[in-house]
């Protein structure tokens, strides 16, 4: 059981405002395993309040980029020390199978951090510019206090996306987990305040949607960097319109993988466990459309089904366990719905449905629905579970035309036996990314959504720009 009944505000296990907590519940045994306070808006008062002195008067902003990175390497290397129990806690709270959390959390969430660590020798935080009427410096300062909103199914992951650059670039923050999945959050805190990260440099209020907003319109906020619904996101970037606040967004996706004629079947399989099936299909770059072109149709159909039908379905503590369970039950509710959907839609499930496949826990049977047309609702909004449409096409602009027939655009993938032709596939297509026979997402470059996806970028420098000012300072020559 993890008790918390501590905020960590202002470097310091602080008694929250109110008397509310959180329960988190096992995905896999229904029981509960852990409670955490549940924030409230006198609390997020407070840990803005921390945050806005060490802003304003505390060290961190006035150290060198060198200087913050001594310390982030240190977290660094406490990370990267003790991941196992980071990934352990991850399964226990939200449900991802335990290989996904050791790799595609933990160590993915330690590879971020270090990556901006590292970044800070060679990136240009300051420059010389020749001016009209002299030199200019242009110099890169921290935006200030920033507000870190994040969802549950890749909760450290997310938060790193944005902690590790703000960090990095002399920022604070505030950070508010879902209160699905808060105590990973709670072993980071422990990491940060063993490193030796200024007090009130990070501070950690979980707590629900209201108090979320009231942290997004929160006076002394500089910046807000929010992952999870498009609808969510809306209402956030509307706040932050009328405010003038600047605000990353990280939202939904209904990405596509195009298999290709030429495509090596066997293969594309094996790639589609993880860009599909990723996280129990909980992830916002899962490419839940396939589109299989229609010589090919039968053959990827029964592909797929043996495939998805194949996969391990249990305890996600087991090392073998390919699919756990979904994180809520309101979440299995919503995939359930969707399942029922697709049936009434006309679409025809060729593996699983609406037969569970464990008594206890939260679990779905990864489904496939064949015969899917792309103005299905299946085709067209976000599942969050592990529930794939194959739709067909005629020809590779058919292809192209269908994968950027979405609201959203954020990920996607082409499977291919021609490399460099796949590559020219995926110019075409409007997502943030798109991979050529893999889909992965790599510390070193930009991730991020078009149209309905999100607005700005994480990762790469560009997701140490924005938490970055630019300044100008031109003199006589
Ligand atoms: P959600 O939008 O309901 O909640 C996400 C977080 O925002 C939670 O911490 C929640 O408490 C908070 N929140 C919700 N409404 C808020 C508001 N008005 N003001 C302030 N905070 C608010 O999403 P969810 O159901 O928890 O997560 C799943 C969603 O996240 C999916 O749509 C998924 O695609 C998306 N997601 C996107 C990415 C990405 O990088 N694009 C990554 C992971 C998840």
């Amino acid at each position: 059981m993890h008790e918390h009944d501590r905020l960590f505000i202002d470097g310091d296990w602080t008694a929250p405002a109110g008397t509310g907590a959180i329960e988190v519940v096992s995905p896999h045994t229904e029981e509960v395993i852990g409670r955490v306070p549940e924030g409230t808006a006198a609390d997020v008062d407070a840990a803005v309040a921390a945050a806005r002195r060490a802003f304003d008067r505390g060290p961190w902003p006035r150290m060198t980029p060198a200087e913050r990175a001594e310390v982030l390497g240190r977290l660094a290397a406490l990370y990267a020390d003790r991941q196992q129990e980071m990934a352990d806690l991850i399964t226990a709270e939200m449900g991802s199978p335990i290989l996904f959390s050791v790799f595609g959390q933990a160590a993915m969430s330690q590879l971020v951090l270090q990556y901006y660590v590292d970044l800070a020798a060679r990136f240009a935080w300051e420059e010389e510019r020749a001016g009209m009427l002299g030199p200019v410096t242009v110099a890169r300062e921290p935006v200030g206090v920033v507000a870190a909103i994040y969802p549950w199914n890749a909760p450290q992951f997310t938060l790193m996306l944005k902690l590790a650059p703000a960090l990095i670039a002399g920022c604070t923050v505030v950070a508010k987990p879902s209160p699905e999945a808060p105590l990973d959050a709670y072993l980071l805190a422990e990491w940060i305040r063993e490193a030796g990260v200024p007090d009130g440099v990070v501070n950690i209020v979980p707590a629900g949607r209201e108090v979320g907003a009231h942290l997004v319109a929160h006076p002394d906020v500089d910046k807000v960097a929010f992952t999870g619904s498009t609808a969510a996101g809306r209402k956030i970037a509307a706040v932050c319109g009328e405010l003038l606040r600047p605000v990353t967004l990280e939202l939904g996706g209904k990405s596509a993988a195009i298999i290709l004629e030429d495509a090596d079947l066997d293969a594309t399989m094996e790639g589609l466990k993880t860009a599909s099936l990723m996280n129990n299909g909980e992830a916002c770059a899962a490419q839940t459309r396939i589109l299989a072109p229609r010589s090919r149709y039968d053959e990827v159909a029964e592909a797929l089904a043996a495939m998805v039908g194949g996969l391990a379905v249990g305890d996600p503590a087991d090392y073998s366990t390919e699919i756990g369970p979904l994180v809520a039950r309101r979440q299995r509710e919503r995939v359930e719905g969707y399942i029922r959907l697709g049936q009434e839609e006309g679409a025809k499930i060729i593996t699983g449905g609406l037969e569970r496949p464990r008594d206890r826990g939260w679990y779905v049977a990864p489904t496939v629905f064949a015969d899917v047309r792309n103005d299905m609702r299946i085709a067209q909004e976000e599942i969050f579970g592990p529930v794939l449409a194959l739709i067909p096409y005629e020809d590779e602009d058919d292809a192209v035309r269908i994968a950027n027939d979405s609201s959203y655009g954020l990920g996607g993938s082409v499977w291919t036996a021609d490399v460099d032709h796949g590559v020219e596939v995926a110019r075409r297509i409007r997502t943030g990314s798109c991979g050529v026979n893999l889909y992965v997402l790599d510390p070193n470059t930009p991730f991020g959504g078009f149209k309905d996806s999100g607005l700005g970028r994480e990762l790469g420098p560009e997701g140490l720009t924005a938490y970055l000012e630019h300044k100008s300072i031109p003199r006589p020559a």
